[in-house]
């Protein structure tokens, strides 16, 4: 924390801008007074509210009144923070989530919160494993975005030989490929980052694609990851070698040159929205005018004037189509399902200096409000996407929590289009809240539907043209381009990769269009091969995918473990553990409103599974990957471990 110097004038001014049910919290820290969260003002769970927990504004003139005493006390020596017992902490906790906290998950956010401002993810039996047992180990990490970069970091922490593979030039994932128009992360930047690596200038609540791929870089850079990366350079295949305990991983550069690497593990961290879908339509390959993804979105097609074609109403399609709507001479949106809006008035809004000053000044107000964004955004949501087996009402929702949570996005919606009869029936969802990753709203996507050059057609698509799209309803709409907003071939996990594990046995014919892993990360057949967000590690409403990545590398670094501790060569799931796994993982996702039978996603596979989801609130995940079961596990393989060249 920096010290505080600032005028009475400049902190009342920050004060201003505070998030008050966090700034109670860093009181009690500050002046040891918990009587300030035991009194009247009690902050209650608002999601649809302005984030200030209900608090009436004689309680919030009375917070900032405080808030001013204790921070000139600060700032004047004449208070010193102090130490709180757990007991007062876990009371703050309910107190800013503004709901009871459940039991189960105190150790658990007593992690997030890291009130210490240690890296307690990183805290590992790894790190304490003699040299001599690293010597010689390597690590093949295949991807340098978010959970990759991670895994590098982690590995250089534990003292592990790794290489990283990354098919671009640079570091970054998805941060670095999306630079689409309006690409934007759509969680919190103050809850998406690495726990360990929080940045208290993020310039936006939700910040632009640059924005984040400068944090991965400049993460890359920090820790000195660029050294062991390689660039340009893609997996091929990757096989087994049963008799030494090794990965024989095949890579090509971008010269075209193959050449095979060695290593005792391999990390896949090559994120499950990687490869662009193109839709499966008649005709496609026809088109004469000028098309591309917006995952590969082609900057040098000026859109000025132009007759344009969007496919696809998802999240990307939502972030662009404001951006292009104005540009372009006429728009003609293709909405096969409408998305849901969730109301995010500051979604497009900088972080005020006010509260970047809190952020770095105030001893643990960035804690607090990392950790009231994270039960708001996580586990607290979850009981709304919960399905009621008995609920028979209507298609558009699974339950009375999911229904009341419809009627009320479907409000907001219909209240931002008066007079548009046409729109409010095309932009209100038919399926359940939850079904789908709902998008972050600020108004600007109606608005942009409204304009009158922007049409929305929700009639199928019959087929693509050598001059346009044709629906189902016989209309024809010449355009000069066409952007496809269709997301990802997200179910055909590790493609186009290849691996071969015991036996020769290919993994995707393993799979035969059915992911599957035990607890995302490990597959029976694949010693040694740790997926990162692999099969039903991703969330819908609960949670951002970092949380995932770090319980993931912290489970990877404890296999590692195993393997070395027992001077084994090969760790391999048990069918059973992983069967037994995976048939909870499907009970309790039919369970959901994206498991709902109505729902078509990117969530289900071909075989209609729901292959991407965890089902379970993350305090489960974090339990679940905080240290392998040995008994999970079948340590064995080549009767001394062999050290990869
Ligand atoms: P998506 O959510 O899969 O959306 C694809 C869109 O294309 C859907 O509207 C889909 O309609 C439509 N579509 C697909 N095939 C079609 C066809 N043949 N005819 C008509 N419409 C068709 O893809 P995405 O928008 O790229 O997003 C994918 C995921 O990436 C998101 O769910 C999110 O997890 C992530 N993402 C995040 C951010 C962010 O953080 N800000 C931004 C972008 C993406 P149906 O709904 O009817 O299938």
């Amino acid at each position: 924390m920096s010290a505080i110097r600032e005028t009475d004038d400049a902190l009342k001014a920050a004060i201003e801008e505070a998030h008050l049910p966090s700034l109670i919290a860093a009181l009690v820290h500050i002046t040891g007074d918990a009587g300030l969260i035991s009194g009247d003002i009690k902050p209650v769970y608002d999601f649809f509210g302005d984030g200030q927990g209900g608090l009436t504004d004689e309680q919030r003139a009375a917070t900032k009144a405080r808030a001013l005493a204790a921070l000139k006390g600060l700032r004047d020596g004449k208070i010193k923070p102090v130490p709180l017992s757990s007991d007062t902490v876990h009371k703050i906790m309910s107190f800013v989530a503004g709901a009871e906290i459940p039991e189960r998950y105190i150790p658990f956010l007593e992690e997030e919160l890291a009130l210490e401002g240690k890296d307690l993810k990183a805290v590992h039996g790894l790190d304490e494993v003699p040299a001599n047992l690293k010597h010689d180990f390597k690590v093949l990490i295949v991807g340098a975005g978010m959970s990759g970069l991670l895994a590098a970091i982690r590995m250089k922490q534990a003292g592990i030989a790794y290489t990283v593979i990354e098919k671009n030039a640079d570091v970054g994932g998805t941060w670095m490929v999306n630079a689409y128009p309006g690409c934007r992360v759509d969680n919190p930047n103050h809850l998406y980052s690495y726990s360990f690596e929080p940045n208290h200038d993020w310039p936006y609540h939700f910040s632009t694609q640059p924005l984040l791929w400068k944090y991965f870089q400049g993460v890359a850079d920090k820790y000195a990851l660029r050294p062991n990366i390689r660039f340009n350079t893609e997996v091929i295949e990757s096989v087994y070698d049963e008799a030494h305990g090794l990965w024989k991983t095949r890579v090509k550069g971008k010269d075209g040159k193959e050449e095979t690497l060695v290593s005792n593990v391999v990390i896949t961290a090559v994120g499950q929205l990687s490869r662009p879908r193109l839709p499966d339509i008649k005709g496609i390959e026809s088109f004469k005018g000028q098309s591309f993804h917006s995952a590969t979105w082609d900057h040098s097609v000026d859109l000025k004037g132009k007759r344009v074609a969007v496919i696809g109403t998802g999240a990307s399609a939502f972030q662009f189509v404001p951006e292009i709507a104005p540009v372009v001479g006429h728009l003609t949106v293709f909405q096969r399902n409408a998305p849901w809006l969730g109301p995010t008035p500051n979604y497009h809004d900088k972080v005020s200096e006010g509260k970047k000053w809190l952020l770095k000044h105030v001893p643990t107000y960035d804690k607090w409000y990392r950790f009231w964004l994270w039960w708001m955004l996580t586990d607290g949501i979850y009981e709304f996407v919960k399905s009621d087996p008995d609920w028979t009402s209507r298609k558009d929702s699974v339950g009375a929590q999911n229904d009341m949570l419809r009627e009320m996005l479907s409000q907001y919606t219909i209240s931002q289009l008066e007079g548009r009869p046409d729109l409010q029936k095309a932009a209100v969802p038919s399926y359940p809240p939850g079904g789908k990753r709902s998008v972050r709203d600020n108004g600007v996507w109606l608005a942009a539907l409204k304009r009158p050059n922007v049409e929305t057609v929700t009639d199928g698509i019959a087929e693509i043209t050598p001059t346009g799209l044709k629906t189902k309803d016989g209309r024809s709409f010449d355009v000069d381009v066409i952007i496809y907003g269709t997301g990802f071939t997200a179910s055909q996990f590790l493609e186009p990769m290849k691996f071969k594990g015991k036996g020769g046995v290919d993994l995707h014919e393993q799979w035969n269009g059915d992911a599957r892993a035990y607890l995302g990360i490990t597959v029976p057949n694949f010693p040694n091969l740790f997926i990162m967000y692999g099969p039903n590690t991703n969330i819908v409403v609960n949670g951002s995918i970092i949380f995932f990545s770090e319980c993931e590398i912290r489970y990877i670094q404890g296999l590692i473990e195993l393997l070395l501790k027992s001077n084994a060569s090969a760790i391999e799931v048990k069918k059973a553990v992983h069967d037994v796994f995976n048939d909870k993982v499907d009970a309790l996702n039919s369970q959901m409103a994206w498991g709902a039978p109505q729902v078509t996603s990117w969530y289900k596979n071909a075989k209609g599974r729901v292959s991407q989801n965890w089902p379970w609130p993350l305090v489960d995940y974090w339990n679940a990957t905080r240290v392998p079961d040995p008994n999970d596990y079948d340590l064995g393989g080549a009767p001394e471990r062999q050290a990869a060249e």
